[in-house]
């Protein structure tokens, strides 16, 4: 990175990323006095919790909480020990000296001795053209920011997750009917969103089923569903189709410079939060395929902090 740094100060902790893994590592640097910068990111600031609805099984809510309340608490804990939040993204970062580097889309380059990574995931696309066409015209990957659009209407949901499930639920609020379209002939979430899904009169499954093409007249009107077991094909009716297939790891900034596995995922040292760089942690949805819990993001957050500040103290030595 060529620029030059907007301050001379050199800080303790940069975190990359906010969401529970990232308030989680922010709220434990900031309590060891670390003082921590954290880029939470312009859109995606507070994580994929932001979009979610109530969230059940995160421990010590009896009641439940919504997902933007939990993220707010855990932010606002995070600047009660002196976190400095800024919702911006990161742009562009050298990892690899003693020194990292991280530019923000404001142009500020920021100096660190450690860097935490805790970017998440993005939802997972089908890869078919037409669902950039209807991208915002019937197309969306968030039921708690678009359901209200489609009131009365029919629309589907795919996917055969927990996620598409807690959509399907939630869209049953406005929609008419949703259709559940699912690739296989058995749901992949846990049981007890499954028997929710299954008792609601509103939700229908579409089994063995994939979305192949889109159509409609400037909004989506209808989507071809293809059979997998023979090939055939047939026109579903709906006006709005949410796509909950799963994610993908928010790794592109940095995936030259850390270690990743095939699928983009940053690769740590056993049950610590350590990539192959020295001084740099990866924490969260980032590094998790496979439990991708509120919980286990903020546990992972909490490590990394705790990797970081023994890493300091260990320069400091
Ligand atoms: P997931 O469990 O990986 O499920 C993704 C679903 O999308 C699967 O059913 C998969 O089909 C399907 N799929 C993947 N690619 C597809 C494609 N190209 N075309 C059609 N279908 C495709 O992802 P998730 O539902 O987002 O859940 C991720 C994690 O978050 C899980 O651990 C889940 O338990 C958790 N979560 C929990 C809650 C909750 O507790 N309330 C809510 C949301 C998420 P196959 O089944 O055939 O693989």
């Amino acid at each position: 990175m060529n620029d030059q740094p907007t301050t001379d100060q050199l800080r303790d902790v940069i975190i990359i990323g906010s969401g529970p893994a990232g308030y989680t590592a922010a709220i434990y640097t900031a309590r060891a006095g670390l003082a921590p910068l954290v880029l939470e990111g312009s859109l995606d600031a507070g994580g994929a919790l932001m979009t979610t609805t109530g969230v059940e099984n995160f421990p010590g809510f009896p009641d439940g909480v919504q997902g933007p309340e939990l993220m707010e608490n855990m932010r606002n804990q995070a600047g009660r020990f002196g976190a400095e939040l800024v919702t911006d993204d990161a742009t562009e970062v050298d990892l690899t000296g003693d020194v990292k580097t991280v530019k923000d889309a404001a142009g500020n380059v920021h100096r660190s001795r450690t860097v935490i990574l805790a970017t998440g995931s993005g939802y997972r696309h089908l890869g078919i053209p037409a669902e950039e066409t209807y991208s915002g015209k019937g197309v969306s990957w968030c039921a708690t920011c678009d359901g209200f659009f489609f009131r009365s209407k029919d629309i589907a949901v795919v996917g055969g997750g927990d996620s598409a499930l807690e959509e399907a639920a939630f869209l049953t609020r406005f929609a008419s009917k949703v259709t559940l379209i699912h690739r296989r002939d058995r749901l992949r979430g846990s049981e007890i969103m499954v028997r929710r899904a299954r008792e609601n009169p509103k939700i229908e499954v579409a089994w063995n089923a994939i979305v192949v093409d889109m159509h409609g007249d400037g909004r989506l009107e209808s989507v071809t569903l293809k059979d997998t077991r023979d090939g055939s094909t047939r026109e579903l009716p709906v006006e709005g189709l949410f796509e909950a297939i799963g994610s993908i790891p928010r790794s592109a900034l940095f995936k030259d410079q850390v270690t990743t596995d095939e699928a983009g995922y940053v690769l740590v040292d056993g049950s610590s939060t350590r990539t192959n760089l020295s001084g740099v942690f990866a924490c969260g949805d980032l590094v998790d395929h496979v439990y991708r819990q509120a919980i286990s993001a903020a546990g992972t957050g909490c490590r990394a902090g705790l990797d970081a500040e023994s890493h300091i103290a260990s320069l400091d030595d």
